[in-house]
């Protein structure tokens, strides 16, 4: 078992993949703004719990939410 989980992330601009210290388990449901850490553009990752235990973010590029 590793200590950190880490959580993929696709960047809605760039399309790089790249990777966020996964947050806690009550984060789930959450918003988190973050910076793409390829092009700098600023994004929303939705942290989800797809299954008990196991997070996900999916990313949505700020300029898609009006
Ligand atoms: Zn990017």
């Amino acid at each position: 078992m590793r200590c950190v989980n880490w959580l993929p992330v696709t960047c809605p601009t760039c399309f790089e993949t790249f990777e966020i210290p996964a947050p806690d388990r009550q984060e789930a449901g959450s918003q988190i703004d973050y910076d793409c850490e390829v092009c700098c553009r600023p994004m929303v990752l939705t942290i989800v719990e797809e299954a008990p235990g196991e997070l996900s973010a999916h990313a949505a590029s700020l300029d898609d939410l009006s």
